[in-house]
């Protein structure tokens, strides 16, 4: 037989696969965060050194793993989310591809430990994808990952990484979000070995907000509609008052069932209610939270499931819009076109 088509071998594969999943320490960092929040964590620390590319490392007080497990979760396809595709389509939890760890521990040098209660806490390391030995672990309870040296294994893409500030930051914008959307969980983040941002157990959304945009004209608003085709559709959101305006939209930040998304239509339902009362061209801060049933928006569209698609997209549109519109008649102001009297 002579071919020309061959079959890649499964390390290469997956070293290859991997650079689909981690782009950048930011991916690694969310799907670690994700897997804390989708453990029951209430608190999770996050340490980088040299803004990820020496060490990412994530520490939660979760349910913890089976050492039995521990070797399969950094399988690819290996997932204890979700079993068929219709588990896709209806999921609340946020990963269910089973793809991250794999990807992680495939371009890292990757321990894991973990203690799940009822079970010897354990541990186990993937040098660049060589995996050792579960070994016993000292750790008291849910799970540590660090991540050492991602990308060290590939020169290309290491050589194409941002610096370390550019690192630092987008990950740090990255938290405070998701930390909002997630307010019952406490956050703890130390860039080599000093603390840059901390959410504290009772904070509320405003707090927090307020933490995240380093501004007090805040105001809190919940909206909650009934739609017969879509059961409830909750908007929480926390917007400046008009008064503070600014040349850049990347204030306005949306996150669906505690998901961080990008979604450039409903960023405009923002500006959109707030275009009375500001100039063209200047922006509000807010921070919006939706909460739908999970079997109305598609999370399975993008790789690193940043976009999602909405079955109703116009009514979550309108429910944005509504809400915001009701963050400006709290301050009370006067509209921006009216002249004055
Ligand atoms: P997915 O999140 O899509 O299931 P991952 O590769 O991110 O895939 O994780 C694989 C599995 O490892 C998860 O399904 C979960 O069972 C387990 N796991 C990963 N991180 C944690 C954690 N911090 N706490 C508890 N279990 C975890
Ligand atoms: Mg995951």
């Amino acid at each position: 037989m002579n071919y020309e088509i061959i079959i890649l071998d499964s390390h290469t594969a997956s070293k290859i696969a991997a650079g689909e999943v981690v782009e950048r320490p930011l991916n690694a960092v969310k799907e670690l965060l994700e897997n804390s929040l989708d453990a029951g964590a209430s608190k999770i620390i996050l340490e980088l050194v040299s803004g990820g590319t020496e060490l990412i490392r994530v520490t939660d007080d979760g349910k913890g793993i089976k050492p039995d497990d521990l070797h399969r979760c950094l399988e690819r396809f290996a997932t204890s989310k979700a079993s068929c595709v219709e588990d896709v389509y209806n999921i609340s939890t946020y990963g269910f591809r089973g793809e991250a760890l794999a990807a992680i521990s495939a371009v890292s040098d990757f321990t894991i430990k973990s203690a799940r209660s009822g079970f010897e806490p354990s541990q186990l390391r993937s040098h660049f994808g060589k995996v050792s030995a579960v070994i016993p672990a000292a750790i008291d309870a849910g799970t540590q990952i660090s991540v050492e040296n991602i990308f060290e294994n590939l020169p290309v893409r290491k050589k194409f990484l941002k610096g370390q500030r550019s690192n630092e930051q987008e990950i740090l914008k990255f938290v405070k979000q998701l930390s909002f959307h997630n307010s019952d969980v406490q956050f703890i983040v130390s860039y080599d070995g000093k603390e840059v941002y901390r959410t504290y157990p009772g904070d509320s959304m405003l707090d927090i907000a307020k933490k995240v945009f380093a501004e007090d004209r805040l105001v809190y608003v919940e909206d909650e509609c009934a739609h017969s085709d879509s059961g409830v559709v909750r908007v929480r959101l926390c917007a400046s008052n008009p008064a503070v305006q600014r040349k850049r939209r990347d204030g306005i930040l949306i996150g669906v069932n505690g998901r961080v998304i990008k979604d450039h239509a409903l960023t405009q339902a923002v500006v959109q209610a707030y275009h009375r009362n500001i100039p063209q061209g200047m922006y509000p801060y807010a921070l919006v939270d939706i909460s739908i049933s999970p079997s109305l928006v598609d999370v399975n569209i993008h790789p690193a499931k940043a976009e999602v698609r909405f079955q109703l997209p116009s009514l979550i549109f309108s429910a944005v819009q509504r809400t915001a519109g009701q963050a400006i008649e709290k301050f009370n102001v006067g509209r921006y076109d009216l002249e004055p009297e």
